[in-house]
């Protein structure tokens, strides 16, 4: 089968060398496979017509149906545009195009029943369109597709080089007719049969020239199973190699994790704590190495399962490291861990930027010695003069901050046995992001807030209402609480957002007189921002300005307000993340969003979501609809994502199934070696090895 999707498109019929270059160069299409794969973005359904009397300003793009009429072309050069009148019997709209006038003229002709295609706007109470598509009615001819399939193109290919979409359905239509013995089917016929898939050779018809709505239904459903299935088929076969390629050190004995049970723990571990501890102990008697991610949302108590992971290496002569993205949280990590760690004459250190030379030293020679036990430290841990002893487990707290080379940077701090890997994140991530970005990795999910935790009252403040909203913080500091106030940082205009930030400051400086201030901003240097934080925690101060430095796992129990400024500047994930700043301790806490009146229709979607819900799930899947998958994670992982047609924001039920289907197919076959899943080791056989997505054809 790679042969025939290997053959470049120059040596199909009507192409020739010119249009192939064309092609390669607009649309990055070179092969057969290429041009098969790509699927129509939209159809046109012929039945479907708007009569031109019924034509309005918030139409989609529709269709209508008339006779052109009075075609003729206004202005001079760039100004030029060709216009022309179309009517049925409703009405008359007006077409215009400004782009490729040359070509429309020996194209567009009066007197001709044409299907109109295009966003009508209105002017003067009658409507227009620009830029329509044209297409001649004709009879549909038996056998002829139901759906009208429109492919991306550019304007360069459509003005210029008469490729527009109809030009490129033709090409697709002349491939698919020679196609047809060379596709092989690409599942099995065991996996066909259970999810009533069609076969690949009429999803592949079906795609492109659609002869029905269910068949074009049945076409879709079966080419996202399968390349979401490949997908999950390939990062579990990664996770299954490595589980059995890499040795991982065992951590059996736990008698301090016993006595801290019995008589340090300062409180009763919820269900889902006791969930994911018992899931990391399994892993560590399991003799491989672990690599397991933590996901679990603000305040449901992250840290201790740390701690009690690193307990277990501790207890078995192994040491174990704890990894912070900024100063302040591995600062708090430490001395919330020193203080579980000293009751059991553990030794536990801190490693930072702003480490002295001579602290630093010993530390060295303690970790080398192997009588520190646990090291907890920012990106200073990854330097090569850090050593341990015998390093048994890393931790990576806020993972998304952490890129691939510096996992990898701690991996070689043990020659003899990699140690195992917990990743820890706060931001929860849609299931099904989760499942393709981290599915090479075991997820345990903490999805239970300590008890008596009560949920933070959000609200929605226009700028307007700023003293009413200032008494209000009055009154909570008046009872002994603590208050936030957010600025927003983008990088870009970090200066103008400096300045935000300093008026501010002033302002609710004046604002309150009687109480004591901090500011915690990214310009300042670490020890200067560590002597606000303290002041802070130590109620010396009522009031935190800062910017979003103190977004990431900071905690301040009696902090139980958070105002946000701005806040329709901030993303979804990250507003939910500063919202977990409060809410840490027994007082009723408040999020406070300030906004101006003036708010896009995705900014109101994302504070009204803030308001309605404190679940992270589903302000993650919200996040997911109004971002996309791309934009989402970075486009650091968008290899992953590089999707031809799944849809990772709206297709999660496929996705499970299919990942169910990989992970069922694995555990009966997991060399892929029996004669009915010939298909699926053939199709993995036909690809490189470097191949990112394993459902394309090559
Ligand atoms: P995160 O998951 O955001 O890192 P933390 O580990 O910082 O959360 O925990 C948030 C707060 O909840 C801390 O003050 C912690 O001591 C407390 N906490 C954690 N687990 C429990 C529990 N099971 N019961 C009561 N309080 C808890
Ligand atoms: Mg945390």
């Amino acid at each position: 089968m790679s042969n025939f999707f290997n053959i470049k498109l120059e040596n199909l019929r009507g192409v020739g060398t010119q249009r192939a270059q064309l092609l390669q160069k607009e649309l990055n299409l070179f092969t057969y496979g290429d041009l098969i794969q790509r699927y129509p973005f939209r159809y046109l359904d012929r039945t479907q017509f708007y009569t031109i009397a019924d034509l309005h300003d918030d139409l989609p793009f529709v269709q209508v149906k008339g006779v052109l009429r009075n075609r003729e072309v206004l202005g001079e050069g760039p100004k030029q545009r060709l216009v022309a009148k179309v009517a049925d019997a409703s009405g008359e709209l007006e077409l215009v195009w400004f782009k490729g006038v040359k070509y429309l003229q020996t194209v567009v002709r009066n007197h001709q029943e044409y299907i109109v295609f295009g966003k009508p706007t209105m002017f003067n109470g009658r409507p227009q369109m620009a830029h329509p598509e044209l297409e001649e009615v004709t009879e549909a001819k038996p056998g002829q597709s139901f759906l009208q399939p429109v492919y991306n193109t550019t304007e360069k290919l459509k003005n210029y080089h008469r490729i527009d979409s109809k030009a490129l359905a033709r090409l697709v239509a002349d491939l698919l007719k020679i196609a047809p013995p060379h596709i092989s089917e690409s599942l099995s016929p065991a996996l066909i049969q259970h999810y009533g898939l069609m076969s690949k050779v009429d999803a592949l018809l079906q795609i492109h020239f659609p002869q029905s709505p269910e068949l074009l239904q049945a076409a879709r459903f079966r080419l996202k199973f399968e390349e979401l299935f490949y997908v999950q088929l390939k990062l579990l076969r990664q996770r299954d190699q490595r589980k059995v390629e890499l040795a991982g050190q065992i951590f059996r004995e736990v008698p301090s994790l016993v006595d801290f049970y019995k008589n340090h723990l300062p409180f009763d571990l919820t269900g889902a704590q006791k969930r994911v501890i018992h899931d990391i102990y399994k892993d560590f008697c399991a003799g491989k190495q672990m690599n397991r991610l933590l996901q679990g949302d603000v305040g449901s108590g992250k840290t201790i399962v740390a701690f009690i992971a690193m307990l277990m290496a501790a207890d078995n002569g192994a040491q174990s490291c704890l990894m912070a993205p900024t100063e302040i949280l591995a600062d708090q990590h430490y001395a919330g861990l020193k203080a579980y760690a000293d009751q059991l004459g553990i030794q536990i250190g801190k490693l930072t930027g702003s480490t002295r030379t001579a602290a630093r030293r010993e530390l060295h020679e303690e970790l080398r010695a192997g009588r520190m036990h646990m090291l907890v430290g920012t990106h200073a841990l990854l330097e090569d003069v850090v050593q341990f002893r015998n390093l048994g487990l890393t931790i990576m707290d806020e993972q998304h901050r952490f890129g691939v080379a510096q996992r990898s940077k701690l991996w070689q701090k043990n020659p003899h046995v990699i140690p195992h890997v917990l990743v820890m994140t706060a931001t929860p991530i849609p299931r099904t992001l989760a499942m393709t970005l981290y599915g090479d990795l075991d997820v345990s999910v903490i999805d239970e807030l300590p008890a008596g935790r009560k949920p933070i009252v959000t609200v929605h403040r226009y700028d307007a209402n700023r003293l009413k909203v200032f008494q209000f913080l009055r009154d909570q500091i008046n009872l002994d609480r603590q208050v936030y106030i957010v600025y927003p940082l983008i990088e870009e205009s970090e200066t103008l957002d400096y300045k935000d930030l300093t008026d501010g400051y002033e302002s609710v400086a004046r604002a309150f007189p009687e109480f004591q201030i901090s500011i915690v901003h990214g310009r300042m240097r670490a020890e200067e921002k560590d002597f606000e934080m303290q002041r802070f925690i130590k109620k010396e101060t009522q009031i935190m300005v800062a910017t979003t430095v103190i977004e990431v796992g900071v905690n301040v129990p009696n902090a139980s307000v958070m105002v946000i400024e701005s806040s329709e500047r901030f993303g979804l994930s990250q507003l939910h993340q500063l919202r977990g700043r409060v809410g840490r301790g027994a007082d009723q806490s408040y999020c406070i969003l300030m906004s101006g009146y003036k708010l896009s229709k995705d900014s109101r979607t994302r504070l009204e979501t803030m308001v309605r819900t404190n679940n992270g799930f589903e302000i993650a899947d919200i996040d997911l609809k109004l971002r996309g998958p791309g934009d989402l994670m970075g486009t650091q992982q968008s290899g992953v994502l590089d999707l031809l047609i799944a849809d990772l924001a709206k297709d999660g039920r496929i996705l499970t199934e299919s990942r169910a289907a990989a992970q069922q197919l694995l555990s009966e076959d997991p060399g892929l070696s029996q004669p009915e899943n010939l298909n699926i080791r053939r199709h993995i056989e036909s690809l490189p090895a470097t191949a990112v997505n394993w459902s394309r054809i090559s």
